[in-house]
């Protein structure tokens, strides 16, 4: 059993908490125009790695709040714990950020609003 460091709360049985899946996958924006197949890998795709992953947790028997895990898929180690919105800190866990191919597919691009210069 894993031993989850609740930043709200401290130390918890994983027993307390969901996992919510990979984290940092942006919703691209209506007004940036994809394809229905980048928009489908937006929806679906899903890695699965053997390693260093990035996932969204809530604590759903504590104070239900949701926060960011690095976290080794082989060893169960948990390497970093931070706040939604942010990105991993550590080196481990800024490369796995890096590394995934969602950084650079489409869907993620158009997450970003549309420069406009001004009249
Ligand atoms: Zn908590």
């Amino acid at each position: 059993m894993l031993k989850i460091e609740c930043p709200f709360c401290g130390n918890r049985n994983e027993t307390e908490f969901s996992c919510g899946g990979e984290a940092h996958i942006a919703r691209p924006l209506a007004e940036n125009k994809i394809t229905d197949l980048a928009f489908s890998e937006y929806l679906f795709m899903r890695d699965n790695p053997k390693g260093v992953f990035l996932e969204r947790w809530c604590h759903t028997s504590g104070c239900r709040r949701w926060f960011n895990m690095a976290r080794d898929t082989v060893s169960h180690e948990i390497i970093e714990i931070y706040a939604m919105g942010q990105k991993p800190k550590t080196a481990i866990g800024k490369k796995a950020f890096l590394s995934n191919w969602r950084r650079k597919s489409k869907a993620e691009t158009a997450s970003t609003p549309i420069k406009r210069t001004a009249k």
